[in-house]
């Protein structure tokens, strides 16, 4: 039996921490990897395809590195198209007919992100799904959990993927003798030039907290704050402020006025499953109650998400970096997010 991989591969969610592996493994200073693989769930925000873009181009490519994309599907279609061939749930928010409040349970993680994820490593090892496998032949896959998620870090549950987190091991970070924490992570990706790396996780996560809520909200397509946009005048038709600086001149963002299509996508999504899933609503199935994108059972658009949470109150106390609510740790399909993870 082989103790060593056939192929590396690196699970890119594109968030802060797998950006860091990526770049690491670009610049030698991890080994080279054979392939990065994101998992496109197709609602992710804008700014994380930009985001993916950019890291193919200045960083993958130029390395060597294949960046491939896989799907099992679009999340938003498969839950707002009445004709679906299939949805796989996302862990809405629901009021029940009887006054209950509750979420559902969670499946979306394992078919947008699980099961492609697999299914793309076992094509690369040459044992497409249904071949078994060999004993011994298997896939190393790189997770990226920093030191502060820890206890997030699972081991695989197939053979043929063992799960490296090589964030953990790594020297170097500012609090640490090994392994870096998630702000060594953005420290290390400000002085590469992607400390604007986004929050990866679909457009409309139940799990979203406020502060990524209101990000979403009031970030313009062109990538700056709404009040960017409204310095002089208070109007949101005008050209954005912000200047870049490029050696000593200094250039306009060049956006006409602010708009921001995330947010009615997000708001769009969450009037239109209020009843369930349009599928299942179709056949008749519909919610014995209601279903939200924000915790407070509250259509999205009205929802109270400039309340800002203990969570976050507690983080800006502790740290200089933009604070993290605590159900902000994204999605990954290889670690557990905590209590309500099952998958
Ligand atoms: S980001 Fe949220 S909605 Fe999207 S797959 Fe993950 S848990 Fe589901
Ligand atoms: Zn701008
Ligand atoms: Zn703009």
């Amino acid at each position: 039996m082989s103790s060593s991989p056939a192929l590396v591969g690196l699970s890119l969610g594109a968030g802060v921490q797998s950006t860091t592996l990526l770049i690491l493994s670009a610049e030698g200073v991890l080994p080279k990897i054979d392939f990065a693989a994101f998992a496109d769930t197709r609602f992710e925000p804008r700014a994380v395809y930009e985001h993916l873009d950019r890291l193919e181009r200045e960083v993958a490519r130029p390395a060597g590195i294949e960046i491939v994309r896989v799907t099992a599907g679009d999340i938003r279609d498969d839950a707002v198209n009445p004709d679906a061939e299939h949805y796989a749930q996302m862990p809405l928010h629901i009021r029940g007919n009887n006054g209950g409040a509750f979420m559902m349970r969670r499946a979306c993680t394992a078919h947008y992100k699980v099961r492609p994820l697999k299914a793309e490593v076992r094509r690369r090892l040459g044992y497409p799904y249904p071949a078994a496998v060999p004993a011994g032949v298997f896939a190393q896959q790189w997770i990226g959990i920093s030191t502060d998620e820890a206890s997030r870090a699972r081991f695989s549950d197939v053979d043929y993927i063992r799960h490296e987190f090589p964030l953990m091991l790594l020297k170097g970070g500012g609090s640490h003798y090994v392994g870096w924490t998630r702000q060594d992570c953005q420290r290390f990706l400000e002085s590469r030039g992607f400390g604007n790396t986004p929050k990866s996780a679909c457009v409309t996560c139940p799990y979203s907290g406020n502060r990524r809520l209101r990000l979403l909200r009031d970030t313009c397509r062109c990538g700056h704050h709404r009040e960017v946009h409204t310095r002089f005048n208070g109007r949101q038709d005008q050209a954005c402020a912000h200047l870049t600086s490029r050696g000593r001149e200094a250039e306009p963002c060049g956006c006409g006025g602010f708009d921001n299509p995330d947010w009615r996508d997000a708001v769009d999504f969450d009037a239109a499953i209020r009843h369930g899933y349009a599928r299942a609503v179709a056949r008749g199935s519909a919610l014995h109650g209601e279903a939200f994108v924000h915790r407070s059972l509250v259509p999205l658009d009205q929802a109270p998400i400039d309340h800002v949470t203990r969570a976050e109150w507690k983080e800006r106390q502790t740290t200089l970096f933009e604070p993290r609510e605590d159900d902000e740790r994204g999605c990954s399909p290889w670690s557990c997010r905590g209590e309500d993870d099952d998958d």
